[in-house]
């Protein structure tokens, strides 16, 4: 079985029709683990026992039960969880060796929901220690590599999902975009990656990155894949009170609808000097596609962009100082480890941004930034649909490039985290290759506007396929 050629529709298709069962699929994941992951390092815990066990339950319910893959639309999907995610009894480390040994009581609501729906969990997958990071390489333990090019990042900081789904151990990645950390490997990885409007998917025991920044999304081949699990995750959760009661979506119905007459916004301070010359020209032939499928293109101003990664790194390293004073080693259990140079950076710079004598100089200036960043887009949007932006402004870049200068490396999330800031919603897909690198083109639009963006990049996808070009390593 070629698990790198099949998407979610084709699996549930196989699995109903018989094709093949259950555990073949799993059996065949762990066997590209097996082959491939010590060169690409996706996993830090792997769940096999388990996911063997569950998928012949599973085996035996597609033998008895007609209606089972109505009841759960994800039946035996082999899924991968980032490791922020908790998940009962099974290693959650967060990237850090901090809480190396924890096992949690209870699942998120994210996990709760997508094993209810019939996943399958093969394992916790590698990301930078707490989330921070844009390459993978904060982690406490060995960074992982992009399958398309073993020395480079694959983007970060949910750099195992996306790497563990491009090589064909998994159909799902889950991961958690704070300022980027979906979209940024997936745009490194060739995969579809959203992250969705804040609130629209429960936080609850995903553990605290920067709590009014946080968004839980995943990445998956295609758009298709992609709206199917959030049909799963969305929702109003009552364990988390910044979910919406706004009914969920019917992501996967939308799609194939046309969409002739959509105006397209490209905000011209994301296309400037820094964006790399090949990452824009494939973007712009991205853009020929959309208006061949009836879209117009205008240019736009989001004028208070150059203050957005400011305003970012004061705010999110604030929250972060709050969330991390949790793990003072008693509530977690031993903590043997001291923090890492990256959470201790965010550590003390936001006890010093919110300190009684600087808050208001920094903390609450930021916070004023973005209301303007907020309302920048919601200007944007009264004249246009979506807009249409570059995933990053590089190329994935080589393994230890950035990691002596933090500045560099928080700039490769310069078109992303805006979209945090904002808390509206943004999905990368497939934009094509540059010197056998993907390229990822983010589609932002409104708060829950999940429906339209898939539209789009579905339409995007049928026309240019570059889903299917996979990483070349796996078949050797
Ligand atoms: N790279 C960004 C940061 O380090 C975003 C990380 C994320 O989305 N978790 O803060």
């Amino acid at each position: 079985m070629d698990l790198l050629g099949l998407t979610i529709k084709d699996v549930s298709k196989k699995l109903k029709s018989h094709v093949f069962s259950c555990r073949e699929l799993v059996e065949e994941c762990f066997s590209n683990i097996k082959k491939n992951d010590k060169k690409i390092n996706a996993f830090l815990t792997l769940n096999e026992k388990e996911a063997l066990k569950k998928a012949g339950e599973y085996d035996e319910l597609i033998k008895n039960d007609k209606e089972i893959f109505d009841k759960k639309p994800l039946l035996g999907i082999p899924t991968v969880l980032k490791d922020l995610y908790t998940a009962k009894g099974i290693r959650t480390t967060a990237g850090s060796k901090i809480i190396e040994d924890y096992y949690p009581p209870f699942d998120s609501t994210v996990v709760k929901k997508l094993m209810d729906a019939g996943v399958i969990v093969i394992g916790k997958t590698n990301e930078d220690a707490w989330g921070h990071g844009s390459s993978g390489e904060n982690t406490d333990y060995e960074p992982t590599k992009n399958p398309y090019d073993l020395s480079r990042v694959p983007g970060g900081s949910s750099s195992g999902s996306g790497a563990a789904v491009a090589y064909g151990a998994a159909l799902v990645g889950t991961g958690t975009d704070t300022g980027s950390s979906v979209r940024l490997p997936a745009g490194y990885c060739n995969l579809v990656g959203l992250k969705p409007t804040y609130g629209r998917v429960s936080r609850y025991g995903v553990i605290a990155m920067a709590s009014s920044f946080d968004s839980i999304g995943h990445m998956t081949k295609t758009v298709y894949d992609n709206a199917k699990v959030l049909e799963v995750t969305a929702g109003l959760d009552p364990y988390d009170s910044t979910t919406f009661p706004i009914k969920v979506g019917q992501y996967t119905k939308v799609l194939g609808q046309n969409i002739k007459g959509l105006k397209i916004g490209l905000p011209k301070e994301y296309f400037v000097k820094g964006l790399d010359n090949k990452v824009n020209n494939s973007i712009r032939n991205s853009l020929k596609v959309m208006e061949k499928l009836g879209a117009t293109v205008k240019e736009i101003s989001l004028p208070h962009t150059d203050y957005a990664m400011a305003a970012y790194y004061i705010l999110v390293p604030s929250e972060v100082s709050s969330n991390l004073s949790r793990y003072d080693g008693v509530r977690y259990g031993g903590t043997r480890e001291i923090f890492g140079a990256e959470a201790k950076r965010r550590i003390m710079l936001g006890s010093y941004t919110l300190s009684s004598g600087y808050y208001d100089a920094y903390y609450l200036k930021a916070a004023k930034v973005r209301t303007l960043i907020k309302q920048d887009f919601e200007k944007a949007f009264k004249e246009i649909d979506i807009l249409i932006v570059p995933t990053s402004p590089t190329l994935p870049f080589k393994l230890g490039e950035k990691v002596d200068d933090p500045l560099k490396m928080y700039l490769s999330d310069i078109f992303l985290c805006p979209v945090n800031l904002a808390g509206i919603a943004g999905l990368s897909v497939p934009s094509g290759f540059v010197d056998g690198l993907p390229v990822g083109m983010q589609i932002i639009g409104p708060q829950f506007s999940e429906e339209l963006l898939y539209k789009v990049a579905y339409l995007f996808e049928q026309e240019t396929q570059y889903y299917k070009i996979h990483p070349e390593f796996t078949n050797g």
